[in-house]
């Protein structure tokens, strides 16, 4: 019998012994004043490798999110939101509650915005109308199957926010699977946005935390506004020790991840489950298009000790993350085979 697999998600991730290790060492202080110096060095070397001024340790990306949507609208404001990302779909309504916005949803083609559509979306403000503020863009793209937007897209994205007065905030949960990807440093997609967001807590393999990173004027503000939501902590050194601790060690070796779901996603021609051509997944996610119920189908996975979450009525999702080696893989592939 193998052992239990959880491709549920990249969050289900464990803390290594060595990334353990780092956090019982962390050097600790209050970081609500501002003096755990290993919630400084995080801040710092997430700065550095997003080439912006600033940036702040929050607990979550949908924090990240909320305190994003709260620095650069006031309520009324419109936002552009793709009609399947996170913040529209799996954030709790966060937009109006916390931000008080309208969304205008577009439509994305795997994921990749079309930037004509974009244009035409975007309002003035005047007496009538409430004023574009903002685009968000998703980089890896969830829902559309893990796909990268490609840099030359969100540089046109870019300038076209800054012709009209818009600010652009990419939710980069998964930037660095996109940047490992296509071989672009993250820096090289910041440099297409305001601010950006990424996750520890996803691939990279930490227990907790997001970074927000902007200007340093920015970053001042959303602290105010962490501080409002309840996010102000204080000997959360510890959490930031894993997060310097995967910036070392669980960038480069994404890589593996996008190889396995490559592998599954090729190992999937024949069967009458498919992985359609657009899904193939330039990262470390696999949507199975399935020709019995979903439910049905994650469930004779379970029996088989395979945890995955269907997320539509024919569709299954599996992420490959640091906790699946590839006997893990060729095990799931031989399952997927047999229950066909
Ligand atoms: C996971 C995720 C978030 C939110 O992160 P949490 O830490 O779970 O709140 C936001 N955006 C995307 C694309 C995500 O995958």
């Amino acid at each position: 019998m193998h052992k239990p697999i959880d491709v549920r998600s990249d969050t289900v991730t464990r803390p290594s012994i060595a990334m353990k290790t780092a956090m019982l060492e962390a050097e600790l202080g209050d970081d609500v004043y501002e003096d755990d110096p290993t919630v400084n060095l995080l801040q710092a070397r997430a700065a550095e490798l997003t080439g912006k001024e600033a940036a702040l340790f929050v607990p979550s990306g949908t924090m990240s999110n909320a305190i994003a949507l709260r620095c650069h609208t006031t309520p009324g404001n419109e936002v552009l939101l793709d009609g399947e990302a996170h913040s529209m779909l799996y954030e709790v309504g966060l937009p109006a509650v916390i931000a008080q916005v309208l969304t205008r949803q577009f439509h994305s083609d795997q994921g990749v915005p079309d930037v004509e559509e974009i244009e035409q979306a975007i309002h003035l403000e005047t007496l009538h109308n409430p004023g574009t503020r903002l685009l968000i863009l998703e980089n890896t793209h969830n829902r559309a199957g893990g796909t990268v937007i490609p840099l030359e897209v969100m540089q046109h994205l870019y300038k076209l926010c800054q012709t009209h007065g818009l600010s652009l905030h990419l939710d980069g949960a998964r930037i660095f699977n996109a940047a490992v990807a296509t071989n672009i440093p993250v820096s090289e997609y910041a440099k297409c946005t305001d601010t950006l967001t990424f996750c520890l807590s996803k691939g990279l393999g930490c227990p907790v935390g997001s970074l927000l990173c902007g200007s340093a004027s920015w970053i001042n503000r959303a602290r105010r506004v962490r501080k409002m939501l309840g996010g102000g902590m204080r000997q959360v050194g510890m959490l930031a020790a894993a997060g310097l601790y995967a910036l070392e060690h669980n960038v480069d070796r994404l890589a593996d991840d996008h190889r396995r779901a490559a592998h599954i996603a090729q190992s999937m021609e024949g069967l009458k489950s498919t992985v359609p051509d657009t899904f193939h997944p330039p990262t470390n996610m696999v949507y199975i298009n399935t020709t019995e119920p979903a439910s049905n189908v994650s469930q004779q996975l379970a029996q088989r000790g395979i945890l995955c979450n269907p997320t539509g009525s024919h569709r299954l999702r599996i992420v490959t993350h640091l906790d699946v080696d590839d006997t893990d893989t060729t095990h799931i592939i031989s399952v997927l085979r047999e229950i066909d």
